[in-house]
């Protein structure tokens, strides 16, 4: 069997980073077989400049929507970014599927090995049947007046009968709190246990306003949608009190954006999820810059000692899919996160999320995680010009 040893400035495990006397030993095809000091390492080292990583795992995407980079004006707020979504719908199909294509590459270029992918139709299919990188699809599911939660469920459950077929790793999951009617929720839980789950959470502050009081710029966007919202009254609760319970068997899962959770939210959280569950909290930085312009609040999901994943949103709210950009944006705001925890961010915990661990984030012997090159880093510190390649 033929080796590679690799060696850099740093060597980022997936959990830890050593210095540049530690050696990382693969086979041919990348897969892991140790990691030795250099003193027993042999001859032939590849030797690197910067830092040494496992490849990046993005929690939160959806590559569906890449052919709207550029197309949705920034900082206007969450309301008028979904409207946009939803109503630009003059393109062809063949325009969506080369732009999932490039959006594809970039990724892969940019050291990431693994998404979670958000899909509302079956566009990106194709593209995932090359298995050039690991999928988890969320076919998302959304209705919000009661009595279209059949027909929504039945739509979304041909999407989710198609990946499966087509050996794609596939869970249903909810959209938002706010666009998910109680109809829909219980259609939607039994395809919960075991399984990973994700939805979009506290993104904007007048989610919790709708369910609190019941007003705010969410009844106006089901005005201008013409969805009809005089059923609805507010249960006077936080917006995740009101679904939370519904996760209860799922394995895994991943709350995206978080901007407006508060430590009350936390606290509810562990009071009432199950044993052994894992809840994690998905950071889109340069997206919630885009939309809203306002960062999560990092500090107290860390005191909490949360499980914090990266996402990197769609290209519809971001300039690109890149992971390193991301974190690049977190330790500009917040500049006391040593960069060990942001890359355990990045590889390892995202593949607990995803439920892929086994076999990816961390430098394990027998995973194949990949192998990303940082470069452009001043000591274990992120600059502006840090940029990631993969280089297995
Ligand atoms: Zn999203």
């Amino acid at each position: 069997m033929n080796y590679r040893k690799f060696k850099a400035n740093y060597l980022f495990t997936g959990k830890n980073i050593l210095d540049n006397k530690s050696v990382l030993i693969t086979d041919d095809a990348g897969k892991i077989m140790d990691i030795v000091d250099e003193s027993s390492a042999g001859n032939d080292l590849e030797v690197f400049n910067g830092i040494l990583s496992p490849g990046f795992i993005n929690a939160h995407c959806h590559l569906e929507l890449s052919h709207l980079k550029g197309c949705i004006p920034e900082k206007t707020g969450l309301v008028n970014f979904v409207f946009k979504v939803v109503t630009e719908r003059h393109f062809d199909q063949k325009e969506i599927t080369d732009a999932i294509d490039k959006a594809e590459k970039e990724m892969l270029q940019c050291g990431i090995v693994a998404v979670g992918d958000i899909c509302n139709n079956t566009l990106s299919l194709h593209q995932k049947e090359n298995n050039i990188l690991y999928y988890t699809n969320f076919i998302e599911v959304s209705g919000w007046h009661p009595d279209v939660a059949e027909a929504r469920f039945e739509k979304s459950k041909l999407y989710y009968d198609e990946f499966v077929q087509k050996k794609q790793e596939t869970f249903l999951v909810p959209h938002a709190p706010y666009s998910v009617s109680q109809n829909l929720w219980g259609k939607i839980t039994p395809y919960f246990t075991q399984n990973v789950v994700s939805i979009h959470n506290q993104e904007t502050f007048d989610e919790d306003e709708f369910f609190i009081n019941g007003f705010g710029s969410l009844v106006e966007m089901y005005k201008i949608m013409k969805v009809d919202n005089s059923f609805y009254q507010p249960p006077k609760i936080r917006s995740l009190q009101t679904y939370f319970a519904n996760f209860e068997r799922a394995a895994s899962v991943i709350l995206v954006h978080n901007t407006f959770i508060q430590q009350q939210d936390l606290d509810y959280i562990k009071n009432i999820k199950s044993k052994n569950q894992l809840v994690s909290f998905c950071l889109c930085a340069n997206a919630n810059i885009y939309i809203e312009n306002k960062l999560p609040p990092i500090g107290m999901l860390l005191q909490n000692e949360c499980n914090i994943v990266i996402g990197t949103d769609s290209l519809a709210s971001n300039y690109q899919l890149n992971i390193l950009e991301e974190l690049k944006t977190i330790s500009v705001n917040f500049p006391g996160i040593p960069l060990e925890a942001l890359l355990q961010w990045a590889t390892i915990n995202g593949a607990k999320a995803l439920q892929n661990s086994d076999k990816l984030g961390s430098f394990e012997k027998g995973k194949q995680p990949g192998i990303v090159l940082i470069e452009n880093v001043n000591g274990k510190k992120l600059t502006q010009h840090s940029a990631a390649k993969r280089i297995l």
